[in-house]
């Protein structure tokens, strides 16, 4: 049986239930690498390029663990576009390069375009052709590809429930996660999945902040509809796919009663948070804002700090029969 390695970082988040349902169905043995833990934050921190950002950095950490796990191959995508006239973060474009050129001894590198930006025939065409590592027979390649959207659609409404992408993958694959508590506060999260959801980049900001009493509200459970003519509301179109979901998202939370408060977590070294962050911050009219930039230095107690004292400001402020506690600090 081949065995096919998927990183533990990135696109996982978000496509790791199409691709591992995809190379089971043809016979394969899909290898992960453990949740990011320190070892592969600092593999990846040596092996990495220094001005790139931490996700990024945590990538090549988990393709270096996966290096010593004896596979047959390494999916390492190159996402160009994951819908029609948006595009993702020109690193994701470089990262099978950026990892070729870097790390020595890699098994082959599957690194099949992702581009649907204009047409879908050039990933039927590579997904026919990826398949081929494991049979000639074409049905069984598209019946694999079906079959992986649908568990990919069925792990995207688990998220719509509630549940983090990571959390939602776990349920997925069998574990049980309870996100039942007593929350007095709604926060909204917003943030790349890649680190809002690793808890270790984001050092498990979801499940501090439910722990102080925040009932989480994430893009993934914001009414797609919504998000997208929020974010057509700004003058000129975001064209990233994640950072325009994130305006959306943010600006679909700004006029929800329910929410109390948005918190955005951005990656230090990302371009597109950089904008994105700033774009939020000066359309939000209604809601306290927060926004935290985290990088490999951040550390755990001064984040704790911000947390509670973000959620303190949120419960004066619903306190305060006048209602008079400014929105912005
Ligand atoms: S969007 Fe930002 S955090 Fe994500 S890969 Fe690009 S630079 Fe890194």
């Amino acid at each position: 049986m081949k065995r096919v390695g998927i990183p533990h970082g990135l696109f996982y988040y978000y496509y790791y239930p199409l691709w591992k349902t995809f190379f089971n169905s043809l016979g394969a043995e899909v290898v992960t690498s453990p949740a990011t833990n320190r070892l592969i934050v600092d593999a990846g921190i040596q092996k990495a390029v220094d001005e790139t950002c931490l996700p990024i950095k945590v990538y090549f950490g988990h393709v270096f663990q996966l290096c010593q796990q004896n596979l047959d191959y390494i999916f390492i995508p190159r996402l160009v576009s994951i819908e029609a006239k948006s595009y993702i973060c020109p690193k994701f474009m470089g990262v099978p390069d950026m990892i070729k050129a870097t790390i020595p001894g890699l098994p082959p590198v599957i690194d099949i375009v992702i581009d649907l930006s204009k047409t879908d025939k050039l990933l039927k065409k590579d997904i026919f052709q990826l398949g081929r590592l494991f049979t000639r027979d074409n049905k069984a390649i598209r019946n694999a590809y079906k079959k992986g959207l649908q568990e990919y659609y069925f792990c995207r409404a688990l998220a719509g429930q509630g549940y983090t992408m990571s959390e939602a993958i776990q349920v997925w694959e069998g574990t049980s996660q309870d996100i039942t508590g007593e929350y007095d506060l709604n926060l909204g999260l917003l943030g790349h999945g890649y680190s809002l959801y690793d808890e270790n980049i984001s050092m498990n900001i979801v499940n501090k902040v439910r722990a102080m009493g925040c009932r989480v509200h994430l893009p993934e459970t914001c009414d797609r509809k919504s998000i997208e003519a929020e974010a057509a509301t700004i003058p000129k179109r975001v064209f990233w796919t994640l950072g325009r979901k994130m305006v959306g998202s943010a600006l679909h939370m700004d006029k929800r009663k329910d929410i109390d408060g948005m918190i955005y977590v951005a990656c230090f070294g990302c371009g597109p948070d950089s904008l994105i962050g700033e774009i939020i911050e000066r359309k939000i009219k209604n809601k306290p804002f927060m926004l935290i930039t985290i990088d490999e230095h951040t550390g755990e107690g001064g984040l704790v700090t911000r947390l509670e004292a973000f959620c303190d400001m949120l419960r004066r402020r619903r306190a305060s029969s006048e209602n008079n506690i400014s929105s912005h600090g």
